[in-house]
């Protein structure tokens, strides 16, 4: 017995902001760990995670909007948040 394979796995999200679909791995993923949030550029922490595109564009306006915390159900300090974008910034410039 040899079922046929073909059944790929390509699971999408959804990004926060803009909701737009893509795949895993051209998002960013954000988890919540010990209640503060972090980048996971992983994407393999445990925990609620959030999905945004890989645009600063997409994170300003998912903080602005509350989009972020509200998905990982928590809150976002103002100076974290600056931290978390210099984390994307540093990130997008890398995989360019
Ligand atoms: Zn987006």
């Amino acid at each position: 017995m040899t079922g046929k394979v073909t059944e790929r796995k390509i699971s999408e999200r959804s990004c926060v902001a803009c909701r737009a679909k893509h795949r895993r791995m051209e998002l960013l993923r954000f988890v919540r760990a010990d209640g503060a949030v972090v980048l996971d550029d992983s994407t393999r922490l445990p925990g609620r995670g959030a999905w945004l595109c890989r645009d600063l564009g997409c994170f300003d306006t998912a903080v602005s909007q509350g989009r972020l915390a509200r998905a990982l159900r928590t809150t976002i300090q103002e100076d974290k948040v600056a931290t978390l974008r210099e984390d994307v910034a540093v990130l997008l410039a890398e995989k360019e």
